[in-house]
């Protein structure tokens, strides 16, 4: 059973955040009175080797603490399901009209309607009732984000191949043989449909289980900030609401910061699922960037628990190596 603590990369809150020593008093003054622009220019960063964890995100330049790095682009997102008739089927931006969710979702702008028309006409071809059913009884989210894909694939946006370049989870024989039954599932609601058969071709179990294994740890789990952008800079009234995911994500560049119990980066979501990148701290030019995966409140313990069950790796991050 998938749990969203230990199946998502669940980015550090802003309220939880604010626990952290973040700024010094004299940044969040100058923040909280005159919350400064994002800087122009292509943003200071660089993926390269790190010497042990893969992939990293390094800094090109010197970074200061609260400043915005930069902001990504989703590359699959999908409401959760208690939040389908009240956001954006794109974006996730919350609207202020209930949507008809019979119609399998709306859209907030005249953009989004424009960019998701080709895969959300795919999806609304498809009778996703045993499918829905099924996740439901199974409390599973990640099935929908291959949906989604599915959907874009076959719309001709995106190449079923896509996702490859994402780190993928070592599954279990067990989780493999379950994900059949979601992958039957997906296939037949399509089956159903004018799709032609040839652009279902990709849909088989393979494609469904390296999906699955790459959406399963590189997800993130959409949580809006409330308050307006201008918080969200100063940070210090900016906070998340309880219990107000509103949906996941798939991201590129973001999935390739790796893990620090005491993160010198985070990410945070204000209005939509744009995800912003903000220092924490002061952050030297070359020194690595790295986000929390997990709750970063939680002991020693249940952080190396988590850590390796969920994303196979044995935490050596200074603040885990002190046993904090
Ligand atoms: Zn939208
Ligand atoms: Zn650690």
């Amino acid at each position: 059973m998938l749990t969203a603590a230990r199946k998502c990369r669940l980015a550090l809150a802003l309220n939880q955040a604010q626990k952290l020593p973040l700024f010094s008093s004299a940044a969040s003054a100058d923040a909280s009175q005159q919350p400064s622009p994002p800087r122009a220019g292509p943003p200071p960063i660089q993926v390269s080797l790190t010497e042990s964890a893969g992939r990293g995100v390094f800094a090109t330049r010197r970074i200061g603490a609260g400043e915005l790095i930069h902001t990504a682009k989703p590359f699959i997102t999908h409401p959760s399901s208690s939040a389908l008739d009240r956001v954006c089927y794109l974006c996730l931006r919350k609207m202020a009209i209930r949507a008809n969710s019979a119609a399998g979702g709306s859209f907030c702008s005249e953009a989004c309607t424009l960019q998701a028309r080709a895969f959300y006409e795919i999806d609304r071809k498809a009778n996703w009732e045993e499918f829905d059913e099924y996740c439901r009884i199974n409390g599973l989210k990640y099935p929908y984000l291959a949906k989604r894909l599915a959907c874009m694939v076959i719309a001709g946006v995106t190449s079923a191949d896509s996702l490859n370049i994402l780190q993928p989870e070592n599954l279990s024989t067990n989780m493999i043989s379950e994900m059949g039954k979601e992958c039957s599932l997906l296939r037949n609601a399509f089956m159903s449909t004018d799709v032609k058969h040839e652009h279902l071709a990709f849909l088989n179990d393979e494609w469904y289980i390296n999906v699955l294994a790459r959406i399963r740890i590189n997800a993130f789990r959409i949580e809006l900030a409330c308050g307006s952008y201008e918080d969200f800079l100063a940070s210090a009234a900016a906070s998340v609401e309880a219990g107000a995911a509103v949906g996941n994500a798939v991201y590129i560049l973001p999935s390739f910061y790796n893990h620090d119990c005491d993160p010198n980066t985070h990410i945070v979501w204000v209005d939509n699922s744009d995800a912003k990148l903000k220092a924490l701290r002061d952050i030297d030019q070359g020194e690595e960037l790295r986000i929390c995966y997990i709750d970063a409140s939680m002991d020693h313990e249940a952080r190396q628990r988590l850590l390796l069950g969920g994303f196979g790796f044995q935490c050596q991050c200074p603040r885990c190596l002190s046993r904090d």
